[in-house]
């Protein structure tokens, strides 16, 4: 049985000139080494001001409302250490997912001399993506947030403000898991709250009115409900997709059935940066360094081109390319 593909056909050229890369100048402006990673996006910007509003609210109600007021004195110093630690590390999480360069290609590489530095053999090809003029290295997809292709890229989380690739996807990992631990916890300790005040007066278990505590600690259970189911899902599709070395485009397209994958543990310990020690759960801790892009990964087989006696293969990327998926696989018949 023949499959028929389902995204866009793609011719193999063989002329370099059809890259066009005269017109592939690297940018004036290269961001220098050490400059801060962060993306100008409204929509971004908002969501990532929500999640730490949101965050301070939980603290707040927490605090204020339920631990202080608390004539429990182990209790509340106990649970206040747990909840601040959790939450300090989840807002660093989120920070680290944010500023950090999730793995963006260089731009403006694709030049004629770059290309012909990669001296192709036949059966290879680069890719190209015409929006940043650069070659595109295996499991790298265009992020039209970012305007940068990612490498490893996963999706783009507007929570985080940032594409989720192969350098940061650690912290954004880390950052579900925290959020998704202080969410369980304000709703255990909301639970002892109401319990401990229906069996007490009202007016003794807080420090506000009791309809306002009330109403408090209700937003602080459907916030804590809604934010314990999805980063719970988060988290269990991030780790999934770690130890199956599946990124979240590569499942949708199942473009990447063709490609050897790493054993799961050497995934794992890849993303999260080394052998397993608590390290893994700081996220002032980077995962291993990103290792450079070597000449051997810009240029990708295309085995099943029948004709490919010419020494110069390059495919151009379709100009249609979508945010979280986008065809990057030379398709063949
Ligand atoms: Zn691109
Ligand atoms: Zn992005």
């Amino acid at each position: 049985m023949m499959l028929i593909p389902t995204h866009h056909f793609r011719g193999i050229e063989r002329k370099p000139e059809y890259l066009q890369p005269e017109k592939c100048i690297p940018p004036p402006h290269s961001r220098p080494a050490g400059t801060m990673w962060f993306i100008r996006d409204g929509c971004g910007i908002a969501c990532a001001i929500v999640t730490w509003f949101l965050v301070l609210y939980a603290e707040f109600v927490v605090l204020f409302v339920m631990l202080i007021p608390s004539r429990d004195y182990v209790y509340s110093v106990i649970n206040g250490l747990v909840f601040n630690l959790l939450a300090f590390l989840a807002l660093a999480s989120h920070c680290r997912a944010m500023l950090t360069d999730p793995g963006a290609v260089p731009k403006g590489n694709a030049t004629k001399e770059f290309i012909e530095s990669l001296q192709l053999k036949p059966g290879q090809a680069v890719y190209k993506c015409p929006k940043c003029c650069s070659i595109k290295p295996d499991r790298a997809h265009h992020c039209s947030v970012c305007k940068r292709c990612i490498r490893k890229m996963d999706h783009h989380c507007p929570w985080v403000n940032n594409c989720v690739g192969e350098n940061n996807q650690k912290y954004f990992v880390l950052f579900t898991m925290y959020i998704a631990l202080i969410s369980l916890h304000a709703l255990i300790m909301v639970g002892f709250h109401f319990l401990h005040c229906f069996e007490e007066d009202w007016t003794k278990c807080s420090s506000f009115s009791p309809p306002t505590t009330v109403i408090l600690l209700i937003l602080l259970c459907f916030e804590g409900l809604l934010f314990l189911i999805f980063t719970s899902v988060m988290f269990g599709t991030q780790v999934h997709s770690i130890c199956t070395d599946e990124t979240g485009i590569e499942r949708l397209q199942r473009k990447n059935q063709r490609r050897q994958r790493r054993g799961s543990w050497k995934s794992v310990k890849e993303t999260f940066g080394g052998a397993f020690s608590l390290h893994w759960f700081n996220p002032f801790s980077g995962p291993s360094h990103p290792k450079p892009l070597s000449d051997r990964d810009w240029v990708r087989q295309v085995s099943s081109v029948s004709d490919t006696e010419n020494t110069e293969t390059t495919t151009e990327e379709p100009s249609e390319e979508r945010k979280d998926l986008d065809s990057a696989e030379v398709v063949d018949e």
